[in-house]
């Protein structure tokens, strides 16, 4: 393992080494293997780190039966076989405090709740475990959070040593090794005993703060999110910024939000409430406007009533409010607007089927609907101005209401 510098030295960000063979992989990507690395290849739920072989970028790093494959941007000269790698530090040291506080937090759930951790994504943003637990609470979650910076600002050394299977028995660990050969054990002194091949920092005060943003159940099991080290101190740079806002707009302490918002949410619905009331009643008091304004045919009424882009919805219960007041009306609104829209509909005492009548009407501007005889709606598009199409649809509805047997 001595071609492994990230092992010996978990620090080391830049190194010389020889170059030992290049190569393309399948899709057509340079690659070379060295000598020795401190490119760590991605591998134990932990990415692969990044940087520069002399002057170009390392895009990927991975171990490939054994050995590991540095890919190129592109080729390095064939006449090159001395190189100095450069790894890029800030992503190295922000997956060793996510990997080591993942550490941390695994133990602390074990320790805590005897909730095993079954698998650990280390993302971009955010870093998961699934834990093997049927409930987790928040006092649960508070109390794992708690032990695991208490252990990570105790600052205990981490140890990292490869191990023959027969040592293995004499030490708590956590998980059977994946591996049978060059089993290597991390050690956090007296809190977790673990065969892991990823990088560490050398106390666990380096990848504190450890934070846990969330969790939710997954497959069986509780996925929690979390972040650690500098990621925490990113994450509340923008929840700080979120509260600045929202405590400028509401003119409130960052204390006295969520009772505002509930307050807020609750005289919304109060609001609403009466806004519907309100628009119910001046439908109503439109309703009665309109029919003293109906026309007697047959011994019926008929009521046409032209609008100007009213929501099928109004329309509606206008209509209704008309109907219930005049039992012998015919009540046809049409509303003018980026689309046509007609509600038919009819007084109890009137026979005529409102859906016969508006499929008529709808000829007359291309467009569709239905419903029930005793109201229909629909609509389409037309050129015709309103005065037009409303003399269209009375002709319509008024052959219909004389040939009505009174
Ligand atoms: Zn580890």
């Amino acid at each position: 393992m001595k071609e492994r510098l990230y092992y010996q030295d978990p620090y080391l960000k830049q190194f010389t080494a020889e170059v030992l063979e290049r190569g393309h992989e399948a899709d057509g990507t340079p690659y070379v293997i060295l000598d020795q690395t401190a490119f760590y290849p991605t591998g134990g739920g932990q990415p692969c780190d990044l940087g520069v072989i002399n002057d170009i970028e390392v895009m990927d790093v991975e171990e490939v039966d054994g050995q590991i494959h540095h890919r190129l941007r592109s080729s390095l000269s064939p006449e090159i076989s001395r190189v100095v790698g450069t790894i890029d530090w800030d992503r190295r040291l922000d997956h060793m405090q996510q990997h080591t506080g993942q550490h941390l937090l695994t133990a602390a759930f074990e320790e805590l709740f005897q909730a095993a951790t079954v698998s650990f994504h280390l993302g971009k943003e955010r870093v998961t475990i699934d834990l093997d637990i049927q409930e987790l609470t928040e006092e649960m979650v508070q109390e794992a959070v708690a032990l695991a910076n208490r252990v990570a600002y105790e600052n205990r050394p981490i140890t990292a040593s490869f191990m023959e299977p027969e040592e293995l028995s004499r030490l708590p660990l956590r998980k059977p090794p994946t591996v049978t050969d060059n089993i290597r054990i991390v050690i956090i002194e007296d809190f977790d005993y673990n065969p892991c091949g990823g990088t560490h920092p050398a106390r666990t005060g380096e990848a504190g703060p450890i934070q846990v943003l969330g969790w939710e159940r997954s497959k069986g099991q509780i996925r929690v999110s979390f972040v650690c080290g500098l990621r925490v101190v990113r994450e509340l740079g923008v929840k700080q910024g979120i509260i600045q806002q929202l405590t400028r707009l509401t003119s409130q302490t960052e204390a006295e939000l969520p009772e505002y918002v509930s307050r807020m949410i609750a005289e919304r619905k109060e609001l609403e409430k009466s806004l519907q009331e309100l628009q119910s009643k001046m439908l109503e008091v439109e309703a009665k406007e309109w029919i003293g304004q109906a026309e007697t045919i047959n011994g019926l009424q008929l009521l046409l009533i032209p609008l100007n882009e009213r929501p099928m919805a109004d329309m509606q219960k206008l209509a209704q409010h008309i109907v219930v007041r005049v039992p012998n009306v015919v009540v046809i609104l049409v509303s003018l607007g980026a689309k046509t829209q007609l509600v038919c509909a009819r007084g109890a005492e009137v026979s005529l089927a409102m859906n016969e009548m508006l499929k008529e009407a709808l000829l007359l501007m291309d467009g569709k609907g239905g419903g029930q005889p005793a109201m229909a709606q629909g609509g389409g598009t037309t050129d015709m101005p309103m005065e037009t199409l409303l003399a269209r649809i009375r002709q319509i509805v008024t052959v219909k209401m004389e040939n009505n047997p009174a």
